[in-house]
Parts: C-alpha cells; sequence; structure tokens
C-alpha cells in the first residue's frame, strides 16, 4: 500500500513510499483512506520545521485531515462496514494529565500527548489505517465530498466553544465578529459565526480569487488593505492568519469586553514592536480577553459534523479549491495562493 511519508526536520524527505497494510487487530477499525486535507502543519512538517516520527522509525506517516470509510469494525464498536469516519488527530498523553484524564486532549497540560500525522504516531496519508473506535468520528454519508473538512472544523468549533464560555463571565450579547485570515479555518469560522446569527467581517490580503465571493455567499462583509484602518470595534476577533502584524491589529481593534481568540499557528520569526503598557492598560480598562486555541476533543468534532451538515453543500465544496490525485501528491505542496484548500484524492490512481 502507498503512503505519503517524511523524515521529520529533514526538508525534501517528503515521498510516497510502500508500507505494509495494517495487520489485523480485533480492537481496531480498518478504514479505507478517501481523502486528506493538507494545511500550513503539513507544510511545515514537509519543510522540515515540524513532526516527530513514531519511537523507532525514521519515517512518519503525515495526514491529520482525514476522511475514511470503515472496511471492518470490531463487533459492539457502533462502527459498521461502509461508513464515513474521519479520525481524530490528538491521543491523551500516558500519563495522564487531569485534562486528557478527563477527555479534554486539546487542553494537555504536559504536553506529552501524541498527534496522528504530526507528533509520534502515523497519519492517515496512506491508503488503509487502524483506527481504535474511540477515536473515529462517523459522517453523514452526505458529506463524501466535503467531510475531509471535518477537522479544520473542529478546530474552528472548539474555538468558538471556547469565546462562549468565556463570554460567560458576564452578560454578554454578542453582536459583531472579525475574522482575520479566509483560509479554511477563517472561513469555517465565518460559516459558524453566521450559524450563531453574528454580523461577519472577513478581513484577507487577497483581493481576487475565490474568497470575497464565498464570504459574500455566507453574507459576510469582506475587507482587504490595512486592517488597522479598518473602521469597526467587534465584540469577537478570530485571528486565522498567525501573521504578527494581523495579530497586533486584530487585537487592537477587539471592542471593549471583547473576546480576541488567537486561532492562527504563527510559522514565522519576524519580530513587531508592541506598547505592552498600552496594551495591558486598554485590556484592564476594558476587561479584554485574548486567548489562544489548539486542537479539538471528541465533543468538538461532534459540534463541527452538526455545523457541516448544517451547512449549504455547494458552499461547502467550493471551499475545496484544488483535489489532486495521491500520485501527483507533489502538486498538493505546490504554492496555491489564490486557493483555499487542497485535498488530496485517494481513490484514483
Ligand atoms: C492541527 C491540530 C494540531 C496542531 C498542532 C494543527 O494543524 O489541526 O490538530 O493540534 O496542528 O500540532
Amino acid at each position: 500500500m502507498r503512503a505519503l511519508t517524511v523524515i521529520p526536520q529533514q526538508a525534501g524527505s517528503l515521498a510516497l513510499v510502500e508500507r505494509a497494510a495494517p495487520a489485523p487487530d480485533p480492537r481496531r477499525a480498518l478504514a479505507r483512506t478517501l481523502s486528506i486535507g493538507i494545511c500550513g502543519t503539513d507544510h511545515e512538517i514537509a519543510s522540515g520545521r515540524y513532526g516527530t516520527a513514531p519511537e523507532g522509525d525514521a519515517r512518519l506517516v503525515i495526514g491529520h485531515e482525514s476522511l475514511a470509510e470503515i472496511v471492518s469494525a470490531p463487533p459492539g464498536s457502533g462502527l459498521a462496514p461502509g461508513d464515513l469516519i474521519v479520525g481524530i488527530v490528538r491521543r491523551p498523553d500516558p500519563v495522564p494529565c487531569a485534562s486528557c484524564a478527563a477527555g479534554e486532549w486539546d487542553m494537555c497540560r504536559n504536553g506529552l500527548y501524541t498527534e496522528r500525522g504530526i507528533k509520534g504516531l502515523h497519519g492517515y496519508a496512506q491508503e488503509y489505517f487502524a483506527i481504535d473506535p474511540a477515536f473515529a468520528v462517523r459522517l453523514d454519508p452526505a458529506l463524501r465530498r466535503t467531510g475531509v473538512l471535518l477537522e479544520p472544523a473542529s478546530i474552528v468549533a472548539k474555538a468558538w466553544d471556547q469565546i462562549a464560555r468565556i463570554g460567560a463571565r458576564a452578560s454578554w450579547h454578542p453582536r459583531t465578529v472579525l475574522v482575520t485570515g479566509a483560509g479554511p479555518i477563517g472561513l469555517l469560522a465565518a460559516l459558524m459565526a453566521r450559524q450563531r446569527g453574528l454580523e461577519v467581517h472577513l478581513f484577507d490580503r487577497n483581493e481576487g480569487g475565490v474568497k470575497p465571493a464565498l464570504a459574500a455567499q455566507l453574507g459576510a462583509a469582506y475587507h482587504t488593505g490595512d486592517l488597522a484602518a479598518l473602521d469597526l470595534r467587534p465584540d469577537i476577533v478570530v485571528e486565522c492568519t498567525g501573521a504578527p502584524a494581523v495579530i497586533v491589529a486584530a487585537i487592537e481593534k477587539g471592542g471593549a469586553g471583547g473576546i480576541v481568540c488567537l486561532a492562527g499557528l504563527s510559522g514565522g520569526k519576524r519580530e513587531i514592536v508592541l506598547n505592552a503598557a498600552l496594551l495591558s492598560r486598554t485590556m484592564v480598562l476594558e476587561n479584554d480577553v485574548v486567548f489562544g486555541t489548539v486542537n479539538a476533543n471528541r465533543r468538538h468534532y461532534a459540534l463541527a459534523a452538526e455545523a457541516l451538515t448544517a451547512a449549504d453543500p455547494a458552499w461547502l465544496g467550493a471551499l475545496i479549491t484544488r483535489r489532486v490525485a495521491l500520485a501527483d501528491w507533489r502538486a498538493a505542496f505546490a504554492p496555491d495562493p489564490d486557493g483555499v484548500k487542497t485535498v488530496i484524492d485517494f481513490t484514483s490512481p
């Protein structure tokens, strides 16, 4: 069977290799991969800046955004052949910390968690994979074309869940949200904001491509140019770019008593001057919150599945702007400045 693997921390080592199919295991389900989404983390891994192979293995099978079909499953597991599933990314740390012990591995405190396709565990970018049914999420068959968006949607569902929990610290009736970055995470954040009845402003550097139309179809305003100059004091900001200048402007944009959620992973090393005294003074006087969020637990996957099921299938389908066959995997890593989500199709030869 074919698998997309990398030697972690070694740029240029990404390769499609032959690997043995998973050995039969009575406790695990066997799944046939349909598609794998590629995100910024995969690019970081491919360029040798991130990722860890399982102990004793030189190579790591990548792929953490999955969509697969069950081939066989243990009796009583709740899974049956033909079921559409997505594999959860993170596994709890073995200690476990208080969060992992409570099934909240996304909040792991000791950093000893593992992540399929990223940290210490092989991922899903292989033609077949074995999975503990407790970490497989069943999807509506109607999501066969777009269910690969569940993992990024789970990240966003967690962000919204955290925003709501933080908001509950006081009587709060948010109306407007600013989402910075109209990539898959930003667009899914905008979708979930619209599903919550919020007025959505989407900011991105891209003036062309499909993004302005995707925003319009959601009923969201689309802005480009200088974020600092935007005349807006949103109740909520969801920052999805990870770009230092945008992060600072996004924090400054947040309204009084507002919540700024940092959901974009910053890969760069660019330094930026921040007036910490002014920032802390504003945050204190306005009861502002800035927080970071990563990963998702099983509850968030379920919330994300509900959000995807409720979304317009044509709009969701339009987020997948590039689909490449597994044999053409290199094309999936080529720059695509106007695109949104790239997916590798494991069903074509
Ligand atoms: C994944 C998360 C993961 C994070 C850090 C992201 O790309 O979507 O599941 O926790 O990378 O490794």
